[in-house]
Parts: structure tokens; C-alpha cells; sequence
């Protein structure tokens, strides 16, 4: 019935995505420690339908939760691109938007959405429960007016964040895994 109408359609799934978020948390810095409480019986984030994820072809929410050192920029890349879309990303705390406190270091990248869209930012160092619970009503709302983006953006863009991604990474440049250049996963 609704395929005669892709807008309501798209209404429809976008209301019961933001209701069903499976996380995958990559515990990168000093965010990561605010995970557990965000997700336990005191914050209880899962009364917003968010989820832990056991792989990323089942996440839907790939949460960045700190520094990225440049080693583990790689795994981050191979992690997204073996989500499906829809697939969003959250990052945690000024490390992620500006460098924050490693903003001079050699081998930590300064801004995270040069390599991987980013959807949300939840700014702080290191942001409270609260600040992300904040992140997920926030993501919840781009979600349902269809503005969550990021996974478009990255395949519309996807020479530019190649080309940034092997400034950095040089030779240990990953191949794509699963990204379907003409249509997404
Ligand atoms: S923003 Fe602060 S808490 Fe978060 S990873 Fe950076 S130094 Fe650690």
C-alpha cells in the first residue's frame, strides 16, 4: 500500500527507525567510560529503543566515544562500511570535533568527520550521561525529518573521504569491503 507513496512510506520507516537504534560502541578514548552507565537501570537509554549491537552489519548507531588514534581510524573505517544503511554515527566528546586536548598530537586525527560522516556530535570532555542521552533525542529527531544523512553523504562523497582517509593512513590503506558505489549496502 504505501510503495504508491514513497514519502509516507518513508514518514513510517523513519518514525520506527528512531525507535529501534542497535548500537555498536567503539571504545576509542575516555568517553567510552559513560557508556555503561548511559545504557544501565539509572539512565536507561534502551526506554528510547537503543540497543547493544553484537556485530556492525547488525548496528544501526556506530558511537565514536573519544580520541582516534590513527591506528584504530582503520578499524573505524572498516567498521562503518560493514554496516547497512540506514546507518548513523555519533561522536563523543571535543576529541572528536576539534582534537580537544590531543589537538597537537601526532597520531590522533583532529576531526572525525573528515574520515566518517558524522550525524551527531555530543560535545564535553568527557560528556555526561545526560549530554548523551541528549545526542540520542537529537539523532531521534534528524531521524524521523529524515535528515540524518551521513551514509548519503559518504557515498555522494566518497572520493573526497577516500582521499582524506589515505593522507592519513598512506600505504595501510584498507580496500572497500562491502560499499556498493552505486546504490549503498
Ligand atoms: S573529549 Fe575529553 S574525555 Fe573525551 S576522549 Fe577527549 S580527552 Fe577524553
Amino acid at each position: 500500500m504505501c510503495t504508491d507513496n514513497p514519502g509516507v512510506w518513508e514518514y513510517i520507516a523513519n518514525w520506527a527507525r528512531k525507535h529501534s537504534i542497535w548500537v555498536l560502541a567503539y571504545g576509542t578514548g575516555c568517553g567510552a567510560i559513560e557508556l555503561p552507565p548511559t545504557m544501565t537501570s539509572r539512565y536507561d537509554a534502551e526506554r528510547f529503543g537503543l540497543r547493544g549491537a553484537a556485530t556492525p552489519r547488525q548496528a544501526d548507531l556506530l558511537i565514536i566515544s573519544g580520541y582516534l588514534a590513527t591506528k584504530s581510524l582503520k578499524r573505524v573505517i572498516r567498521t562503518y562500511e560493514q554496516m547497512y544503511d540506514p546507518k548513523y554515527v555519533m561522536a563523543l566528546g571535543s576529541c572528536t570535533i576539534n582534537g580537544g586536548m590531543y589537538w597537537d598530537s601526532y597520531n590522533t586525527i583532529k576531526k572525525l568527520d573528515l574520515y566518517i560522516p558524522v550525524d551527531v556530535y555530543v560535545a564535553g570532555c568527557m560528556p555526561r550521561p545526560e549530554a548523551i542521552i541528549q545526542g540520542i533525542i537529537s539523532l531521534q529527531k534528524r531521524i524521523e525529518e529524515g535528515k540524518a544523512e551521513g551514509a548519503k553523504k559518504y557515498r555522494e562523497n566518497i572520493e573526497w573521504y577516500k582521499k582524506n582517509q589515505r593522507e592519513v593512513l598512506g600505504d595501510d590503506f584498507l580496500p572497500d569491503y562491502t560499499w556498493n558505489f552505486e546504490g549503498g549496502i
